[in-house]
């Protein structure tokens, strides 16, 4: 029975597995492929990532701290990942390993209306946001990142062809009123904001800024709806939270194992259930 996992440290918190046992299920897949979770210390990744095909693993998603690990580890890299520096996919093949990063096209997929010639800000400059970026200006987009860190902020730009919000402009919040997409790619929102506005006076961004000509895109998720999520809504913008961008990554990954199209609904509820179990065990 092929088998599927996604390896993180930690990753007990994913949900991942229940995502795609799910699809699996409904797919007809259940009794052929299975999904786990499995923890990797950074410094067992390449050793367990070698084992994996001879327990039977046809592939892997790798999440947090091994994204960049799993391109270096590869010995087939899709244009894509080398570009953005880090995968998300590993297959596994006559012996060899091919990466693949979903991040990016399952961003797009997300998006209500493909970028193209529109004015995209990217907060972050970690993986999530290198691949953001990559994939808007990739469609079409405009893209501007800003990064608390701005040495880092620079070094993304110049690598991906980006352009940087320079610093002198963040010593008040960002302007909104330039772009028309927004996308959250920091860690800011993952935890719950334990002071009103925290967070977004983390990323630099005004409450009363947002509109209905914003769409904005949160890939933080935790266990309640984050206050960039909250703020964007109450000020009309159309809002895309990062459950939605975990369901089409991890439709692609399927799709490049199954070569079956994945049941991006099922996807979505499997997520809200394991998120509110998840919350009833955190509150409980
Ligand atoms: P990462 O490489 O560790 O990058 C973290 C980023 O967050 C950096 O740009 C960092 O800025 C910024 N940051 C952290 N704390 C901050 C703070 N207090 N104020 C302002 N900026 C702060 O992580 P990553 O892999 O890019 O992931 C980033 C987020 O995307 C995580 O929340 C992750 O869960 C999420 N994500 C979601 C999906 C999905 O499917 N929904 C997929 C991928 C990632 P500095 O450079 O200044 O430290």
């Amino acid at each position: 029975m092929p088998r599927l996992a996604v390896l993180g440290h930690p990753v007990a918190h994913s949900l991942s597995p229940a995502m795609q046992t799910a699809a699996l299920k409904e797919m007809g897949l259940a009794g052929e492929w299975s999904y786990e979770a499995i923890d990797v210390q950074p410094d067992e990744f390449k050793r367990v990532v070698h084992g994996l095909p001879a327990g039977g693993f046809e592939g892997a998603n790798v999440t947090i701290p091994h994204k960049h690990a799993a391109l270096e580890i590869a010995d087939d890299a899709s244009d894509r990942a080398r570009a953005i520096g880090a995968a998300n996919t590993l297959s596994f093949g006559g012996g060899r390993i091919a990466a693949e990063n979903t991040d990016a096209p399952g961003l797009i997929a997300a998006l209500p209306d493909p970028p193209a010639g529109h004015r995209a800000l990217v907060l972050g400059a970690g993986g999530a946001a290198r691949a953001a970026a990559w994939a808007l200006a990739d469609a079409g987009a405009a893209v501007w990142v800003w990064n608390r860190t701005h040495s880092k902020t620079e070094r993304l730009a110049e690598e991906l062809g980006v352009r940087p919000v320079e610093p002198e402009a963040t010593h008040r919040p960002i302007q909104l009123n330039r772009f028309e997409l927004v996308v959250n790619a920091t860690s800011v929102g993952l935890e719950p904001s334990n002071r009103e506005g925290a967070d977004l006076k983390a990323l630099h961004l005004d409450a009363d800024s947002f509109t209905d000509q914003h769409l904005v895109v949160d890939l933080a998720y935790g266990s309640s709806e984050t206050e960039l999520v909250r703020a964007a809504r109450e000020g009309g913008a159309q809002v895309i939270d990062g459950r939605e961008i975990l369901v089409h990554q991890g439709a692609q990954s399927l799709h490049i194992w199954t070569k079956r199209e994945p049941p991006l609904e099922t996807m979505r509820e499997a997520i809200q259930a394991a998120g509110s179990r998840r919350m009833a065990t955190d509150e409980s």
